[in-house]
């Protein structure tokens, strides 16, 4: 078996162990050095657009007038990934005013 080499992304030891799974399936990882306050983290890097955090930086720079490149190299996704998120809240918009007035209350079932 092929071990990959992974560091903590705060005190860069390499003394961790895998500690699971997210619900997507990436691996997650726990660093064993106990002066860490990073104590479980992600290697997952593609799917760094995933993290709502890096969702919510992507919305605030668009507020803020960025375009979707500047926005894909400052946060280090794809510049289809930004444009990604702006296609999910465009549809979640759409379902969320649509999806109110459709209740058929009066048919009692
Ligand atoms: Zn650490």
């Amino acid at each position: 078996m092929a071990t990959m080499e992974v560091c903590c992304p705060n005190c860069n030891t390499t003394n961790v162990v895998k500690y699971g799974r997210q619900a997507n399936g990436a691996q997650r990882y726990r660093c064993q050095n106990l002066d860490c306050e990073r104590t479980v983290f992600l290697t997952d890097y593609k799917d760094r657009v995933r993290l709502p955090e890096i969702k919510r930086q992507i919305i605030e720079m668009a507020l803020s007038g960025s375009g979707i490149r500047d926005t894909a190299r400052t946060l280090g996704v794809s510049p289809g990934a930004v444009i990604e998120v702006f296609e999910l809240l465009a549809n979640f918009g759409a379902s969320y005013r649509g999806g109110t007035a459709s209740g058929n209350r009066s048919m009692m079932r």
